[in-house]
């Protein structure tokens, strides 16, 4: 095992070592982390809505631990199949507006597991660059060829897309909202171009599901696109506060999965509270708009407060700001910075983006105030010039 040490020297020395840090729930202060004892602005969260922590959800699954218990004891095609699921998938299919949907533990599962389901030997993923991990092991694992394309380069894929013309199927994927640049995919090109070459779509709303739409119901429904794209895949673990994945799309996909998603047949179910734990906060999804208003104001008024100071934070209107400082030693010592005037923002580094482009990756949230980041995008300049990216 001496291997080991000598690989986590070298994973240190290049300023790329990952560790665990212990975080807590700051009471009473929504928008803030506990860390060190000490309450920070949280801008490192993906509970874009603020519902991590609503009440009705929590009274919900407290009563639904105390009827169903706390483990659903088998997969769900054995014995785990618990009636919260059948009411939760029904109200998610009328929500999408598809024939169906299926609830998978999460979005990690979902998108390694569904890929392989749908694309074989033989068969081929055109995937940007840009995509989840999540996406790109559920190609590696589906041992279907690996077609990636420049980040949102449609030129480029339609080169895959005529190479890779005779192979069988074909599947064309891709973050709705990417992950690390909050930046949207050209989901207009994307429909045209599966029409043209006979593929099948596939986008991942992990960013985007309860944040876009009148309803929250994703960036496809609010482009007019969902009717188009063949399967929908969003999760219950940023926007909802909760956790899972679900994908939608028709009753004849909705039924081929069940019988080929892996880690759905050969994992447990999720614990019966967690699924209506998702349900009631899909209710508050779906009523409480004023929280996406919110949610856009605040990111907007923070993006362009960076922007004005001279940051480059990329464009798009999403709550996902990514600040580029480029070196991998300088985005850690930015986030200590930050860290030391009570503000949480970590350092993304390869190999989540790309080498020479680490990145402190802000995330809103509808409970952050004006002020607060108001004052908070101060102190992001003050420290820009003291480092020298400004
Ligand atoms: C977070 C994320 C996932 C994984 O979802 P989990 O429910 O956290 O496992 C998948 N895809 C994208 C684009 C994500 O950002």
């Amino acid at each position: 095992m001496e291997w080991m040490e000598k690989e986590l020297e070298l994973l240190s020395g290049a300023s790329l070592e990952r560790s665990l840090r212990e975080s807590g729930v700051a009471q009473e202060t929504p928008g803030y982390v506990l860390r060190n004892e000490r309450a920070m602005l949280n801008l490192s969260s993906n509970n874009y809505l603020g519902l991590a922590d609503h009440p009705a959800t929590i009274e919900a699954m407290r009563g639904a631990l105390l009827s169903e218990g706390v483990g659903a004891g088998a997969s769900r095609l054995v014995t785990g199949n618990r009636f919260p699921y059948g009411q939760l998938e029904q109200a998610l299919a009328e929500w999408q507006r598809c024939e169906a949907a299926l609830v998978i533990a999460n979005g990690y599962m979902a998108n390694s597991g569904v890929i392989g389901a749908l694309v074989g030997r033989g068969d081929v993923v055109f995937s940007d660059r840009l995509n989840h991990a999540s996406i790109v092991d559920g190609v590696v694992l589906s041992r279907a060829e690996h077609a990636r394309y420049r980040h949102n380069d449609m030129e480029h894929l339609r080169t895959l897309l005529k190479k890779y013309r005779n192979h069988r199927r074909k599947l064309i994927v891709t973050d709705a909202i990417f992950s690390m640049d909050g930046d949207q995919a050209h989901l207009r090109e994307l429909v045209s171009l599966k029409q043209e070459y006979g593929a099948m779509l596939m986008v991942d709303e992990a960013h985007s599901g309860g944040i876009y739409g009148r309803h929250g119901e994703g960036l496809c429904h609010e482009l007019g696109l969902h009717d188009q794209v063949d399967i929908h895949m969003g999760t219950f673990s940023k926007a909802f506060g909760v956790y899972g994945a679900y994908i939608c799309g028709s009753r004849t996909l909705i039924r081929w999965l069940v019988n080929e998603v892996r880690p759905l047949i050969y994992s447990t179910a999720l614990p019966p509270s967690l699924v209506v734990g998702i349900s009631k906060a899909l209710e508050l999804v779906i009523s409480d708009h004023w929280r996406r208003v919110k949610l856009f104001a605040v990111s907007q008024l923070f993006r362009s407060s960076l922007k004005h100071s001279g940051f480059i934070v990329g464009d798009g209107g999403s709550p996902i700001v990514p600040l580029i400082v480029g070196n991998n030693e300088a985005a850690l010592r930015f986030s200590h910075a930050l860290e030391e005037k009570g503000i949480a923002a970590v350092a993304i580094r390869p190999p989540t983006v790309p080498d020479g482009t680490a990145r402190i990756r802000f995330s809103l949230s509808a409970v952050h105030s004006e002020t607060e980041l108001l004052d908070a995008a101060n102190c992001i300049r003050s420290i820009g010039h003291q480092m020298g990216v400004l």
